[in-house]
């Protein structure tokens, strides 16, 4: 997973530590599968199952124990009574060692996390997050991550759905106005790589070069988003074959985009979902594009699937790895100086927190993503500039085969370092492993072989140099039109004279680079009559972030100005750009259009109810965030918007539920708005009320 939130790793660690008092089930019995048929019920956002659990015990055991939360079960097994406990079902029976029991019963559960049902804008999608030991919340099956099971499943939705799991489809097969899809595991995994969706979808397929089939999903409307979402996806999936030197380790790879996901991706064995703000056109590729979060999540299939870490202490083995190979492989695409410069920023921020006393051990449980993300594929960084290249690349390949399918500790890692390095690494754990503070001297001096970085340290120098004696040198480097370099130095014009400036400002904007140009965009302060040109044309270019500054900033300047003239045309301009999904252009636009004195005055009220009715849940977030903010700037909330709002105080992502309760918190205050809630709360539902009482509204 990528960006997984610390205190959620912190609940992991609890959990496990807790568990540890108990014998551990994997001991006594080896669950080999689970086979299972799951109805979803749209209506009652319930789970229906049937479910075929075949296991081996390795001794002489009374019970087998499966973790399931708040589930009920019909017990239709002969060889076993099959009961529900509050967090597991236990089978009871005579159970013989080595010999193979199948215990087939039905379940129902309403899943009150991890399987979600959404309200995508009119049609219902359905999709599961299992990390860190969730997937029993809707299938019966075992939280502790050392189990491997090979889960075969199968879905009943309505036919006008595509439904995908983890596996291949073997079988479609139509029930009246329902489908029947059933996937096939061929190898085991751990239970939270169990993965489940269900929505209206596109795709489109092709193989790696090795001939795995790839398969690449899309909302049907999405279809001229498909190419610039997934571009270089191949080149990745063949990058990992050849670098890892171990061949893709399941029968196919589909990724999902989802709404209102938890995270940015998660790794499901196989079957990738992500976020569908990452669903871009080619505009939006160039601000925020899935290159970095699709290759993470491929990377994972090897680190964290086929190979899984036996207890969050080792969780760096999935996230370090996972971090490092992406970068690589973005590398191979974006270039030397991109895969520098990250290194370098992830360096920044462990430096920053390890000097505030705030570093943690890569070896540990409990790290924040920091920690295992970037210090992680640091270490790795460093062992392989220590250790060589190709003694590197060869420890991993023997490490991955060595334990395929199977759990791994940091000594099963290091252990296959040392045999191929033919030394000891003692010095190199402790440095890089078990010690807290971040080696950022270690750090600077590896960036320092890079040209690309030193050039860009001595540019980073002239910080503290008054702009008049810097002019020639950032002159130079604006002429590079480097990404990175030229960057820099348009920040550095920043809040200067810009008389000074002026010239060094249109050098960078006719280079060309539109990230300069973006930084042009979103570094000047205020526009001002020698760059009135500039940020006019900044109003097309290729990138939707330039665009919502350059709208915003000159709108404000024409407002200085009093120009009404001017603001009404910037308006017309603007009309019918939305900008990324969450409406980034639009929302200013409806915002700025209702601010603008006069703007087609008759319309003024249809404009206002567009920008309310992206407050509601079957819009993405992100978006609804946006015009919750614009709502708060124009102080206009109604009952409409009032009601989304309290809605989405009780939103199953966490970020969106807080911004929501910080901006319910302060509007409150208000008398008015008190007054309209009054109004609102008929129209809520027990969660949501439950809500409000617990604040005192
Ligand atoms: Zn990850």
């Amino acid at each position: 997973m990528k960006y997984l939130v610390t205190f959620l790793i912190s609940l992991f660690a609890f959990a496990k530590a807790y568990s540890q008092e108990i014998a551990p089930q994997t001991a006594l019995v080896d669950i080999k599968s689970i086979r299972a048929v799951v109805t979803p019920q749209f209506e009652t956002k319930s789970i229906e199952g049937q479910v075929w659990v075949s296991f081996i015990p390795l001794e002489k055991v009374d019970e087998v124990r499966l973790d399931a939360k708040n589930m009920s079960v019909v017990d239709s097994s002969d060889i076993a009574i099959v009961i529900a406990e509050k967090e597991h079902i236990m089978l009871k029976g005579n159970f013989q060692p080595n010999k193979k029991y199948t215990v087939q019963f039905d379940y129902t559960a309403t899943p009150k996390q991890t399987l979600y049902f959404v309200n995508a804008d009119g049609n219902d999608q359905i999709w599961t997050q299992g990390q860190g030991k969730y997937t029993s919340h809707w299938l019966p099956s075992i939280d502790d991550v050392n189990d491997k099971i090979e889960f075969d499943v199968s879905v009943v939705a309505p036919s006008i759905y595509q439904v995908v799991a983890n596996g291949k489809l073997i079988e479609k097969e139509t029930l009246g106005q329902s489908t029947v899809w059933s996937f096939d595991m061929q190898q085991p995994m751990s239970s939270y790589l169990v993965a489940l969706t269900v929505g209206k979808y596109k795709k489109t397929t092709f193989p790696g070069s090795s001939g795995v089939p790839m398969e690449f999903y899309y909302y049907p409307e999405d279809s001229l988003k498909a190419e610039s979402t997934y571009r270089y996806s191949k080149q990745l999936f063949d990058f990992f074959e050849k670098e890892i030197g171990v061949p893709y380790p399941w029968q196919n790879y589909k990724q999902i985009p989802v709404k209102d996901f938890l995270y940015a991706g998660m790794e499901n064995t196989g079957t990738t979902i992500f976020s569908d703000s990452f669903v871009v056109d080619s505009i939006g590729f160039t601000d925020r594009n899935y290159v970095n979060v699709n290759a993470h999540e491929l990377a994972h299939q090897w680190f964290g699937d086929l190979v899984t870490a036996t207890k969050s202490e080792h969780h760096w083995l999935q996230e370090g790895f996972a971090t490092y190979y992406a970068l690589l492989a973005e590398r191979k695409i974006f270039g030397d100086d991109y895969f520098y410069y990250k290194l370098y920023e992830s360096a920044e921020q462990l430096r920053e927190l390890s000097d505030q006393g705030k570093g943690q051990k890569l070896v540990g449980a409990g790290g924040s993503s920091l920690t295992y993300y970037q210090k992680g594929a640091w270490a790795l960084h460093v062992l392989k500039e220590k250790v060589g290249a190709s003694a590197f690349a060869k420890a991993v390949k023997n490490y991955l085969r060595k334990h395929a399918f199977k759990n791994v500790t940091t000594d099963d890692f290091i252990a296959e370092v040392e045999i191929v390095y033919g030394q000891d690494l003692t010095d190199y754990k402790k440095k890089w492993l078990y010690q807290s503070a971040f080696q950022a001297a270690d750090a600077l001096e590896s960036l320092k072989r890079s040209a690309f970085m030193r050039s860009y340290f001595e540019l980073q120098a002239l910080r503290p140099i008054p702009l008049k004696d810097k002019l020639k040198p950032l002159e130079s480097v604006l002429k590079l039109s480097d990404d990175y370099l030229g960057q820099e130095a348009v920040y550095q014009l920043a809040g200067g004279n810009l008389q000074q400036s002026i010239g060094l400002y249109k050098q960078a904007f006719a280079s060309k680079n539109t990230l300069i140009r973006q930084a042009i965009a979103t570094s000047v302060d205020q526009v001002s009559d020698p760059l009135v040109y500039q940020f006019e044309s900044f109003l097309n270019d290729d990138s939707y972030i330039t665009r919502e500054q350059a709208f915003l900033k000159l709108w404000l300047w024409y407002r200085t100005k009093n120009d009404l003239k001017k603001q009404k045309e910037l308006i017309n301009i603007m009309d019918g750009q939305f900008g990324f999904s969450d409406g980034n252009i639009r929302t200013l636009w409806l915002t700025l259009s209702l601010a603008t004195q006069g703007y087609e005055s008759d319309e003024a009220g249809a404009r206002y109810d567009e920008l309310v009715s992206y407050t509601g849940p079957e819009y993405p977030f992100q978006l609804r965030e946006n015009a919750f903010q614009y709502l708060l700037q124009i102080q206009s909330f109604d009952r409409t918007s009032l009601k989304n709002l309290v809605e989405a105080c009780t939103h199953h992502t966490w970020r969106f539920r807080e911004s929501a309760r910080r901006l319910l918190t302060e509007l409150i205050k208000e008398e008015r708005i008190k007054e309209i809630m009054e109004s609102v709360k008929p129209l809520l539902s027990e969660k949501e009320l439950a809500y409000l009482k617990r604040i005192n509204i």
